[in-house]
C-alpha cells in the first residue's frame, strides 16, 4: 500500500511524522515537496529584520523524517480518478493521498498589485522586502513610505518588523498598513484585535482600517475612496488562494477532512468546516491540528483495507478546532490571546518563544530548537 503526502508544510510534515510512527511497517509513505526543507512560515517575517534567522526557520526534511521517502519535485496535477500525481520529475501512483500544498497569494484581479506588491511566502521574498526597505530608509529617510496591504497574521507581523527595521536604520520611513475590513487581524477575537492595533500604533505604524486597495501603479496605491497613496515600497499580504494543482481553488472539506474516498485535503489548501459547523481559520495551528485527525483517519482506512472490511466506510474521526489562543509578534513586542485574556510585552514574548521552540521540537527539529534557545538566552543576557 502506498500513502502519499503532497506538501511538507505544517500540515504535511506533522502528518508524515505521525504516519511514520502509526502505520504498519509494510505501508510505503512518500512525501513530496518542491523544497528539500520545511519552512517555519510563521516566523518568516522576522528574516526581514534578522536575515541570520533564515537557517533557524529551515528544517531539512531528510533530517527529521525516518522511513518516509522524501521526493523533491513540483506537484503539477492530481488525477483523483486514476489516483496518480503528475510531478515535475515524473508520475506517482497512490492508494491514499493527503493534499497539504498550502496556499498562494491572492490578488483578486487588482490591477498592478501583482507587479508592484511583493508577496511574503518564501525566504527569497523576505530578502527582497529587506533589501528594498533598506534602500527606502537610506535614500528617502523620513519621506519614505512603505505600505503593507492586508492586516491578517502575516501583514501585521510584517508591518511590525518593517517599523522596527526603519527605527534601527534611523531611516524613520513611514510604515502604513491598509486593511479593507474595520479591524486589524480580521476574524480574530475583538480583544486580540484591539491589542494588536495598539501594539502596531505603539510601534509607530500608521494603521488604516476600512481602507480597500483597488489598484497600484509604479508610484501610487489607488484606494476605494479615490485617494492615491504615494509609496516607495509595497508589500502585499491581502489574501490567499488555493494551490495551482486545484486551479487556485481551496476545495471545501467537512470535519473528516476527506476530499473523496482516497484523498484528504487539509491546511491552507482547503476550506475546512469543523464538526461544530464553524469555518476553521487558515493558520499554522489549524494545519497542525488537522494533520492529527487525518493521521488517525488514514490509519483507520489502512486498517479497514487490511482487514478486508469495506475500505470506504470505516468510522472516521471528526475534526473540531479548539484553539488555545493566538500569538503575534509586532517588532520587539508581542500580543498573545490566551482564553479570554490578552497579554503583551514580556509575558507574550516568552509565550511566543515557548510555542516556537515547542513546534520545532514537535517536528523533530532539535538542532533548530537548540539554536533558537541559545540565541534567545544570549540576547536576554545582553539586555
Ligand atoms: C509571514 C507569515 C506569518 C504568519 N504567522 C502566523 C502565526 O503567527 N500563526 C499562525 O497560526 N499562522 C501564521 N501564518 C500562516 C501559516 O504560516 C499558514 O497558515 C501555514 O503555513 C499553513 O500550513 P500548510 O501546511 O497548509 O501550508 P504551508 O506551510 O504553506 O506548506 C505547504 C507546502 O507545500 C509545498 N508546495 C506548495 N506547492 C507545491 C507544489 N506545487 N509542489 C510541491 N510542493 C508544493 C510548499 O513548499 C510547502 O512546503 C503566517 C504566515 C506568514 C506568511
Amino acid at each position: 500500500m502506498h500513502v502519499v503526502v503532497l506538501g511538507a508544510g505544517y500540515a504535511g510534515l506533522t502528518l508524515t511524522r505521525l504516519l511514520e510512527s502509526d502505520l504498519p511497517p509494510d505501508v510505503d509513505i512518500t512525501v513530496v515537496d518542491e523544497s528539500p526543507d520545511h519552512l517555519v512560515q510563521h516566523e518568516l517575517h522576522r528574516v526581514i529584520r534578522r536575515p541570520e534567522l533564515a537557517d533557524e526557520i529551515r528544517v531539512s526534511l531528510p533530517e527529521v523524517l525516518d522511513r518516509a521517502t522524501v521526493h523533491v519535485a513540483r506537484v503539477e496535477e492530481i488525477n483523483r480518478e486514476e489516483r496518480t500525481v503528475t510531478l515535475s520529475t515524473g508520475e506517482l501512483e497512490y492508494d491514499l493521498a493527503a493534499i497539504c500544498l498550502g496556499a498562494r497569494t491572492a490578488y483578486y484581479g487588482l490591477e498592478g498589485v501583482p507587479e508592484h506588491g511583493t508577496a511574503l511566502k518564501r525566504l527569497s521574498h523576505a530578502r527582497k522586502i529587506r533589501s528594498r526597505a533598506l534602500e527606502v530608509c537610506q535614500s528617502r529617510g523620513e519621506n519614505g513610505r512603505i505600505v503593507v496591504g492586508g492586516a491578517g497574521l502575516s501583514g501585521v507581523q510584517v508591518a511590525g518588523e518593517l517599523a522596527a527595521l526603519a527605527r534601527e536604520e534611523r531611516g524613520a520611513a513611514t510604515i502604513t498598513i491598509l486593511e479593507q475590513l474595520e479591524a486589524v487581524a480580521p476574524g480574530f477575537p475583538e480583544n486580540f484585535q484591539r491589542a494588536v492595533e495598539r501594539a502596531l500604533e505603539d510601534a509607530g505604524v500608521d494603521v488604516r482600517t476600512g481602507t480597500a486597495v483597488t489598484a497600484a501603479d509604479e508610484t501610487h496605491i489607488h484606494l476605494e475612496s479615490g485617494e492615491r497613496l504615494p509609496y516607495e515600497q509595497f508589500v502585499w499580504t491581502g489574501g490567499i488562494r488555493g494551490p495551482d494543482a486545484f486551479d487556485g481553488d481551496r476545495p471545501s472539506v467537512k470535519s473528516d477532512l476527506r476530499l473523496d474516498d482516497r484523498a484528504f485535503a487539509l491546511g491552507d489548501a482547503a476550506r475546512v468546516v469543523d464538526a461544530t459547523g464553524d469555518a476553521v481559520p487558515p493558520s499554522a495551528q489549524s494545519a497542525v491540528r488537522e494533520a492529527r485527525t487525518v493521521a488517525e483517519n488514514i490509519g483507520r482506512l489502512v486498517e479497514a483495507e487490511r482487514d478486508g472490511a469495506d475500505p470506504f466506510d470505516p468510522h472516521l474521526e471528526s475534526f473540531t478546532f479548539e484553539s488555545p489562543g493566538w500569538l503575534v509578534s509586532v517588532g520587539d513586542d508581542a500580543v498573545a490571546q490566551v482564553g479570554p485574556a490578552v497579554l503583551t510585552g514580556r509575558a507574550a514574548k516568552a509565550l511566543k518563544s515557548t510555542v516556537g521552540v515547542g513546534y520545532l521540537s514537535s517536528v523533530g527539529a532539535v538542532r533548530n530548537a537548540a539554536e533558537r534557545v541559545s540565541r534567545e538566552f544570549a540576547s536576554n543576557r545582553s539586555q
